[in-house]
């Protein structure tokens, strides 16, 4: 058995991984706001964590990990975006649901086990407000039901912050219905015309924090093992996840949270006006998935990355290099012991890569590719990575996406819709090639 490290951002140091139970091992990764393509800083935690749900599997077996990743499709962001679009808020969310989901199978990501969405669990979020209240962690005042921070003994304890960081770090407006400064929305009231759902407290919707904790309530359990997401989240989305949880279940939340490190664009912060602003949607259009995905794993998850078109392009010619080696090459069986045990420690991917790098030669091209192809890496054919040849009338994105489509229709044992998309692809003069690490195409001789 392989003994995982994870840094606990909680703990402040690196602990064995202990699971509540190896046959259900459950992390959750806070999603995307869903009103617009998602920039390259959204995908780092995606791929990041990706590697550690195939860790995870490798480890316990594939039926025996939970991965949740949400859809936040509440938000007052996307009611204005809605807006200024003219269109309906679900048009809006669905569209870019649909829309982040493929980029990221695009991005050689596998799809996590469950993607459940904000409004979708409405019920368990007023069951959670009334249970905070009755048990004093809560109150109502002006149409709004806040979390009272006070009632809390051991609130910030994940980011540290001292109670004035706390109140400076929660930006916190001052308003009359709030009892104290520190304390945060559960709920808030909705005019006629936004957004809402009928409540115990009137029509209004939901804060942020409690989307999360009752999506993980209901699909991972009272107690979890891994909660991660950008360093960005630990306060105050984390520290009031905490809140709302371990006061309404009285039980620890989450056992170890990781956070992956900031990323930088050209050494700037990314932004619309500097130019420097890359979504996912537009990079893949240009890049392969697989080049995209490696720039974000040379470096360890937790250190800051700077990220540029130059990097995209320097693991594009790691990953030519891999892919000339391995030509008709079978893949090992077993995954090389290296390539694991830095994983397995604390998620070191670019002492995986080297690994890697160390096994490019024609001797042990076999162990390359199957170290390779368990971070998602070199599962196309030579033809398809070197000539991009999509035959006339179909581009190579096109069937990127249609190959999706039907790893998701077998998975969901919806046979007749994934023999229909092969078809539709042997008619456009695609051949696909199911192996043991996932399915290529090339064009049909
Ligand atoms: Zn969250």
């Amino acid at each position: 058995m392989v003994d995982i490290h994870i840094y606990n951002t909680k703990a402040r140091t690196k602990q064995p991984f202990e699971p509540i139970d190896p046959s259900n091992v459950r992390m959750y990764v806070c999603g995307p706001t869903v009103y617009d393509h998602v920039h390259i800083g959204n995908a780092r935690p995606v791929a990041v964590f990706d590697v550690m749900f195939r860790l995870l599997r490798h480890v316990y077996g594939s039926d025996h990990v939970t991965y949740a990743r949400n859809i936040t499709d509440i938000e007052d962001k996307i009611m204005e975006r809605a807006e200024r679009d003219g269109v309906s808020i679900k048009s809006l969310t669905e569209r870019c649901a649909r829309q982040y989901q493929t980029d990221m199978l695009k991005l050689g990501t596998l799809e996590p086990s469950l993607q459940p969405k904000a409004t979708e669990h409405l019920p368990e979020m007023i069951k959670m407000m009334k249970t905070l209240i009755e048990k004093g962690h809560a109150y109502v005042a002006d149409g709004h039901v806040m979390f009272h921070v006070a009632s809390m003994e051991n609130y910030g304890q994940l980011s540290r912050h001292s109670r004035d960081e706390l109140i400076a770090g929660a930006r916190v407006e001052v308003a009359p219905y709030k009892k104290d400064a520190a304390d945060f929305v559960l709920w808030k009231p909705s005019s006629e015309d936004q957004m809402g759902w009928s409540s115990p407290w009137g029509k209004g919707r939901p804060g942020w924090h409690l989307e999360c904790s009752c999506m993980i309530e209901k699909h991972l359990g009272e107690t979890i093992d891994i909660h991660a997401g950008g360093q960005d989240l630990i306060f105050p989305h984390h520290e009031n996840e905490i809140a709302q949880s371990e006061c309404s279940h009285g039980a620890t939340f989450v056992n170890y949270w990781m956070h992956n490190g900031y990323l930088t664009v050209d050494g700037e912060k990314m932004s619309k006006s500097l130019g420097n602003f890359h979504t996912v949607h537009d990079l893949l259009k240009e890049h392969e998935g697989e080049a995209l995905k490696l720039s974000l794993l040379v470096a360890h998850y937790r250190q800051p990355i700077d990220f540029s078109i130059k990097t995209i392009q320097e693991q594009k010619r790691r990953l030519d290099r891999w892919y000339r080696l391995t030509d008709g090459v079978d893949a090992d069986t077993t995954i090389p012991v290296a390539v694991i045990e830095a994983l397995a420690d604390d998620l070191n991917t670019p002492r995986a890569i080297a690994a890697l790098d160390a096994l490019a030669s024609d001797d042990t091209a076999g162990a390359l590719k199957a170290g390779a192809q368990f971070l998602g890496l070199l599962l196309k054919s030579n033809d398809s990575w070197f000539k991009g040849d999509a035959p006339d009338g179909i581009t190579a994105s096109e069937i990127e996406v249609l190959i999706a489509d039907r790893i998701k229709a077998r998975a969901n044992k919806d046979f007749s819709e994934s023999d229909r998309i092969r078809n539709r692809l042997e008619s456009a003069g695609v051949a696909l090639e199911d192996g043991a690490s996932g399915t290529t195409w090339r064009k049909a001789d």
